[in-house]
């Protein structure tokens, strides 16, 4: 009998106190009538979904948007509709992200009692003058206070998010910021790079030669520090982006890079079951005509064949620090590995990829040019 692989489940909270500068993010400023309308159709879309070819579900992750904003009676009420039609592994990780600044210790605990386990602080930086550049809402002692009720609320499994090459942002104040960040002990730590995304206020900036930016080398840099600083205060590095302490790497992102199913609810939500990739509506509109008919809400976007599945199993796996285990390739995929096999013996050859015949994986020089890489399995 196959091993079942188990589910992730996503849930999506489009509301933000107000617009970030850098984000592309599908999230609406908050308004309470919109946000009440929102969260029946979301109860509505989870109950009316078709769970029967559901696996146990092994995380569920709350995202957004500000999740944070929302009241914990709601959270409560979205993980019980999904309790009622799926079951929860023992241990089932339950993450709500969260804004520091937008709520306080009785709501935490109020969360924990609905059964989230897990928060993910978007902190970002501890440097307020560039965090008011990002038009966040928080400053650093938002962060170290939410960040310390976090604690008090009990919660023992805890992310905070950090990003690097920021406007302004040298490699003293990374520093600074993973220093502070490691001093609030959370047990995962996220450090990405600032991507500057079409259609925000920072692209307009960029363009017009207004944003000041780190060179190529100095990005690499920024993160070869970050990432020693980190190791060194012991979280290990399992992916590209992400550090935790042992045994706490996050369960949901693990699902999306070793390409387990998930399903996705609320507006834009993504799912993937059986190498069939489905997409939610992004029009409230439209998301909400759909749930209000009993409709399926979501949409077939592509079902893959072996050769995309190979792919993209590749690019995913390559992410993580462990890669990808090649015997478990050749179980799923079979003689389809012979065509990639060239290309992994050249990357070896240039040092990008561990000389393993076990397992595929990126060197330290091949984490540095990651996309580069993967791009040659596409
Ligand atoms: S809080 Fe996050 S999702 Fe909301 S606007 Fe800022 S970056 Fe985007």
């Amino acid at each position: 009998m196959m091993k079942k692989q188990g589910t992730a489940i996503y849930v999506h909270i489009p509301f933000c106190v107000r617009k970030c500068r850098y984000c592309d993010f599908l999230s609406v400023p908050w308004d309470s009538a919109k946000a009440e309308a929102y969260t029946k159709d979301l109860l509505k879309e989870i109950r009316q979904a078709d769970w029967s070819r559901v696996d146990v579900v092994e995380s569920i992750f709350i995202g957004g948007g500000t999740p944070s904003l929302m009241p914990a009676s709601v959270i409560g009420e979205i993980l019980e509709a999904i309790r009622i039609n799926a079951s929860l592994s023992r241990g089932c990780e339950i993450t709500m992200e969260a804004n520091p600044g937008t709520l306080d210790l009785e709501q935490l605990k109020a969360l924990r009692r609905v059964g989230i386990n897990r928060i993910s602080l978007g902190a970002q930086c501890f440097q307020p003058e560039i965090l008011k550049r990002l038009g966040r809402i928080h400053d650093d002692i938002a962060i170290e206070k939410t960040a310390r009720d976090v604690v008090a609320a009990g919660f023992r499994n805890w992310n905070i998010d950090l990003m690097f090459d920021l406007p302004g942002q040298g490699m003293a104040e990374v520093e600074e910021s993973i220093r502070r960040a490691i001093a609030l002990e959370p047990t995962h730590l996220s450090f990405y790079s600032l991507i500057v995304e079409p259609g925000t206020p920072f692209y307009e900036e960029w363009e017009e030669g207004r944003l000041p930016m780190a060179t190529e080398e100095g990005n690499r840099a920024l993160y070869h520090h970050g990432r020693r600083l980190m190791e060194a205060a012991g979280y290990h590095q399992y992916e590209i982006s992400n550090f935790a302490k042992p045994g706490m790497a996050c369960r949901q992102n693990l699902a999306y890079w070793c390409r387990r199913p998930y399903l996705g609810f609320g507006l834009g939500a993504a799912s993937m079951e059986a190498d069939s990739r489905y997409v939610n509506p992004r029009d409230f509109q439209i998301y909400h005509e759909r749930i209000s008919r009993g409709m399926t809400v979501r949409e077939l976007e592509e079902t893959m064949g072996k050769r995309e599945a190979l792919s993209e199993t590749m690019i995913l796996g390559l992410r993580l620090s462990h890669g990808i285990s090649m015997a478990a390739l050749i179980r799923k995929f079979g003689v389809e590995v012979d065509r990639i096999r060239p290309l992994i013996a050249e990357q070896q050859r240039l040092g990008l990829l561990i000389p393993s015949e076990k397992r595929i994986a990126l060197t330290e020089a091949g984490m540095d040019l990651a996309n580069q890489v993967m791009m040659i399995f596409l």
